[in-house]
């Protein structure tokens, strides 16, 4: 059998050059991460053969020995890391790990009141061309005006109002702590469900670096890919009363076959996340972030909400003048990939949002630390002021790529291998 450079020499060539990409460049998409060789490995294996459906014990093909202790092993690190009563580690994405909590929690037509997309929630909280926004009726919360953060008085009169079956907590570009604790009181008072979509800050709570909404939530659910650093994938956690309805939800209601190879990874992943070292990771994602919010404030942006106490930061480019989208490009040239956002209340679209999201999960896995944040911070105030000037940019670039090759990445994978 031939390997990938001989058999498919064009997709070989497209991973070399996607390494040199994420070795080369700064990687400051916050919902992105730089998983260990022992993850990617696990991903790569065997196990992507394989079909397992139904759970360990109780499956409806043959030879799942091998597997069902896989998926035992993830499930059981998963309910370590997080003190959960139930982990349910088959979704694909996190997507569908929402579509399964809903599933679990309600019907079509009920009523989930989320974070607004516009706000910093996500498609899955409701969005209309999404299934959540198709197959139940959505209220959206908003974050204040004045504050950019949520305002849980208001939430509680919002729900009083509208009596959601399901209040959902998280989002993805939302930088400040959520209070789980009042969210369930509010929930409790209109007799709804909590259940928090932990994707973004899930790698902070198995660090110790960020609160847990496990022991608040009915459910919880999230990516594995992101602050977690495993596969790209999800995974819900609940508690023992919704254990059986979850499982029913995710298979058969969701999905087929589980994708064994990622469950291997997720379970590697799981271990990795269980070291003191994650505990520092974690620690120190937040404080890199801290640092660069800082520094780009000192820089004369506008940090939304003042700045951030997780991985995120969203910064209001357009109080500059500076669209998102522009932001966006000229960053990239620079080396420096990041997404453009919506900020809330933005009176730009959503392709040419107000705001850029900026995260430190990746550059805090390379080894970065405080002082190269502030250094970024700087030539991404340089970038963005020079944003037409591509030799400017080129420059930057070079700087870029310069610090990158301090801190390496898949080093064995940009080795030309020997014959
Ligand atoms: N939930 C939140 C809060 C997210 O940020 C994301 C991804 O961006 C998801 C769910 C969906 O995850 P996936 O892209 O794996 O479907």
């Amino acid at each position: 059998l031939a390997p990938l450079t001989v058999s498919d020499p064009e997709i070989a060539a497209l991973v070399e050059k996607e390494v040199v990409r994420q070795h080369d460049g700064l990687e400051m998409i916050a919902s992105e991460n730089f998983v260990s060789r022992a993850v990617l490995e696990a991903a790569g294996t065997v196990f992507t053969n394989k079909y397992a459906e139904g759970y360990p014990g109780k499956r409806y093909y043959g030879g799942c020995e091998v597997a069902d202790v896989v998926e035992n092993i993830a499930r059981d690190r998963a309910k370590q890391i997080f003190g959960a009563e139930h982990a349910n580690v088959q979704p694909h994405s996190g997507s569908q790990a929402n579509a399964a909590a809903y599933m679990t929690l309600i019907n079509p037509g009920d009523t989930i009141l989320g974070l607004d997309l516009a706000h910093g929630g996500h498609l899955t909280h409701g969005h209309k061309l999404n299934f959540s926004g198709k197959l139940y009726r959505i209220v959206g919360y908003q974050v204040r005006k004045d504050t950019e953060t949520v305002d849980y008085d208001e939430l509680a009169a919002l729900a009083e109002r509208e009596r959601p079956k399901v209040i959902v907590g998280g989002g993805s570009a939302y930088p400040r702590i959520w209070d789980f604790e009042r969210m369930r009181a509010i929930a409790d008072s209109v007799g709804a469900f909590l259940m928090v979509d932990m994707a973004h800050f899930a790698g902070l709570v198995a660090g110790g670096a960020h609160p847990s909404p496990v022991p608040h939530a009915h459910m919880v659910t999230t990516t594995t890919h992101k602050t977690l650093r495993g596969p790209r994938a999800g995974m819900v956690l609940c508690k023992q009363e919704f254990a059986a309805g979850l499982d029913r939800s995710v298979f058969p209601g969701q999905q087929g076959g589980p994708l064994m190879h990622v469950i291997a990874a997720k379970a590697v992943a799981f271990k990795e996340a269980l070291q003191p070292e994650f505990k520092a990771y974690a620690a120190q994602t937040v404080a890199n972030a801290k640092a660069l919010a800082e520094a780009l404030a000192g820089e004369g942006y506008r940090i939304v909400s003042g700045g951030t106490d997780t991985h995120l930061m969203l910064v209001d480019v357009f109080a500059k003048g500076i669209l998102g989208s522009e932001a966006e490009v000229a960053l990239g040239k620079a080396g420096i990939t990041v997404n453009k956002n919506a900020i809330p209340y933005d009176t730009n679209p959503p392709m040419k949002p107000s705001g850029v999201r900026f995260g430190t999960p990746a550059l805090t896995t390379r080894g970065m630390k405080e002082a190269e944040m502030r250094q970024i911070a700087t030539w991404i105030a340089e970038a963005l002021e020079h944003r037409a000037d591509d030799t400017k940019l080129k420059t930057l670039h070079g700087k870029v790529s310069e610090m990158a090759e301090q801190f390496p990445l898949y080093d064995w994978l940009r080795q030309p291998v020997a014959e």
